[in-house]
């Protein structure tokens, strides 16, 4: 497939594959363009499953001349079946795409990787984004690994995991007192007086492009099928819309055949921008303040957001939000039927999946991919308090003293929650 240029999402008027991402003529956002035409499923299946295993298997969907390399590349994470999962929900087929497993532990490598090779590509030497956390991982960690200077700009009340997580890797971390959309507005300024590639705003075309590759990897694990449904979250709703575009590509080049998806958002309450102008039929979003446990989904002015909503109505599906006590409980069914432990942006997914069962929304004949898109071990905080450790004396005694045996109604003594 031959990348062909740039082009605006709303107008149409072409652009050459440089750093550019708004339209002079309209203002709206740019999108890389490809042509399809000459593509052969068969040959183009062989060369994939000839390819790496990780995200540059896919190069010929990707923005570049020639496969990129990454020292650390994102990718072929598990899709497992959660069978426990699925019974409990009372939904015929659940499937887990767990993205915690890519290199920093979330989905945003996937984005970052595309970037920052298109970056490299057009000849930049440092790279920056502004972030609601994992973005911020995931920069600082591939430019180490490139060997090129970085500078992340998160909003400074950010979880401390993921700031330790960022700071590790030796980039310049500025905290900026305000939320994301304040910290989003000062790179965007930022990007037209440095020359630095902003992953997310200068070369965002070409980042979005990124998590076509989970549609694709859900594909191929699957067996070279689509799902009937998906569960993905939302924050400026590009991973949303990219994995839909993602399934439209590989079935209009004949890679898959079948009905597509339909898609279901998950957002939080606490900042659903998107899952309100759903519920109230409009097509854009009316900006809101984050205030949500969920911080890497907290973008209250959501770019894509229009897209989004396209997608969710086009598709048949629906754009839901969940409270943070759903989001914690979201967190634990996860973790207690499939064994991953999931961030609070999961911990959304997850709740409005059992949302959408309860509805009846989803049932016994779905088959349903679960777009799981960061670690537990970065939001530690949402578990906190949330359970029993029972402290006891290292002898036999203490144990049987003060651990109950299975199904016995003793109340344990000496127990701390942690
Ligand atoms: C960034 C992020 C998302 C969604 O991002 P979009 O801006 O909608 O593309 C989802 N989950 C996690 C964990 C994230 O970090
Ligand atoms: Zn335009």
């Amino acid at each position: 497939m031959t990348v062909t240029g740039l082009s605006c999402k709303e107008c149409g008027t072409e652009y050459p594959l440089e750093a550019l991402y708004v339209c002079d003529r309209c203002f709206g956002p740019l999108e890389v363009g490809y042509d399809h035409a000459g593509i052969d499923a068969g040959s183009a299946r062989r060369r994939i499953q000839a390819g790496s295993s990780g995200i540059w298997r896919y190069a010929d969907f990707l923005p570049f001349a020639s496969p990129p390399t990454s020292a650390i590349e994102p990718g072929l994470t598990p899709l497992v079946r959660a069978d426990r999962l699925a019974e409990q929900l009372g939904v015929g087929e659940v499937w887990i795409k767990n993205d915690a497993a890519n290199p920093t532990h979330s989905f945003k490598d996937r984005v970052v990787a595309v970037a920052l090779a298109k970056a490299l590509e057009l000849g930049f030497d440092t790279v920056a984004c502004a972030s609601t956390g994992n973005l911020a991982n995931a920069v600082a960690a591939h430019a180490a690994a490139a060997g090129i200077d970085s500078y992340v700009f998160v909003p400074a009340n950010l979880e401390e995991q993921k700031l330790l997580a960022t700071g590790v890797y030796g980039t310049t971390l500025v905290g900026v007192e305000g939320n994301y959309d304040d910290v989003n507005r000062l790179c965007t300024e930022l990007a037209a007086e440095r020359g630095w590639a902003f992953v997310n705003v200068n070369v965002r075309p070409y980042y979005a492009e990124g998590s076509k590759t989970l549609a694709y990897e859900t594909v191929e694990q699957l067996g070279w099928r689509l799902p009937d449904r998906v569960v993905c979250p939302i924050a400026s709703g590009s991973l949303f819309t990219k994995i839909g575009r993602g399934f439209e590509e590989w079935r209009s080049l004949g890679l898959v055949a079948g009905g597509l998806p339909i898609f279901h958002g998950a957002q939080a309450a606490g900042c659903g921008p998107v899952a309100a102008a759903f519920a109230d039929g409009d097509d854009v979003c009316r900006p809101v303040r984050p205030d949500t446990i969920a911080k890497s989904l907290a973008i209250g002015d959501p770019a894509d957001g229009p897209y989004a909503l396209d997608l969710a109505r086009t598709s048949g599906g629906s754009i839901d939000a969940v409270s943070d006590d759903e989001i914690r409980a979201g967190i634990r069914l996860l973790a207690e039927t499939t064994g991953i432990f999931t961030e609070t942006a999961g911990g959304v997914t997850a709740a409005t999946l059992a949302k959408l069962a309860d509805r009846g929304e989803i049932g016994a004949d779905d088959s349903v991919v679960v777009y799981i898109t960061g670690e537990g071990l970065k939001t530690l905080d949402a578990v906190r308090e949330g359970f029993a450790m029972h402290e006891i004396e290292p002898t036999l005694e203490s144990f049987a003293a003060h651990v109950p045996e299975r199904g016995a109604v003793a109340a344990p003594a000496l127990t701390r929650m942690i």
